[in-house]
């Protein structure tokens, strides 16, 4: 339940910038997730809902985006999208990829919302089958806008 140090760091930035504003309410912050980034959004919705009770983001609305990850086929450039479900992304089992040849990991945690994970997964080009792939996006943590009054 890593979410719940995701939300509270979220919503310190969302009050911090609210005040950088002169602002005395957060009406509404849009997040960004991508799947690989080992987040449940339902769980960082509930602990963020949870820990704005009582400041200046009390009953703010919380608009999450999905973010699919994204490659790019080094071997022969298509670009393709990623399915996985967030229990795959969670536990890192490369099973449950669409892809099934070969296998790679992917170092999660590169933005500065969340503790790095590793998850590995098994992912390959639909069109040449290659796995050497480039990760786009997918990976994604981020506080996206912010609607102050
Ligand atoms: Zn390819």
């Amino acid at each position: 339940m890593h979410e719940l140090g995701i939300a509270q760091e979220t919503l310190d930035i969302a009050l911090a910038e609210a005040q950088r504003q002169g602002a005395a309410r957060v009406l509404s912050m849009r997040l960004r997730i991508g799947d690989l980034s080992g987040v449940v959004p339902e769980a960082l919705e509930f602990a963020l809902e949870t820990i704005m009770e009582g400041t200046p983001a009390d009953g703010a609305r919380i608009v999450i985006d999905h973010i699919a990850p994204q490659c790019t086929c080094a071997t022969c450039g298509l670009q393709y999208e990623i399915h996985m479900s967030s229990d795959t992304a969670l536990e890192g089992h490369a099973s449950a990829c669409p892809g099934t040849r070969g296998s790679a990991s992917l170092q999660v945690g590169d933005t500065t919302l969340m503790s790095p994970i590793t998850v590995s997964c098994s992912y390959a080009c639909p069109r040449c089958g290659a796995v050497n792939t480039d990760l786009l996006c997918g990976k994604e943590m981020d506080l996206m806008s912010l609607e102050v009054a």
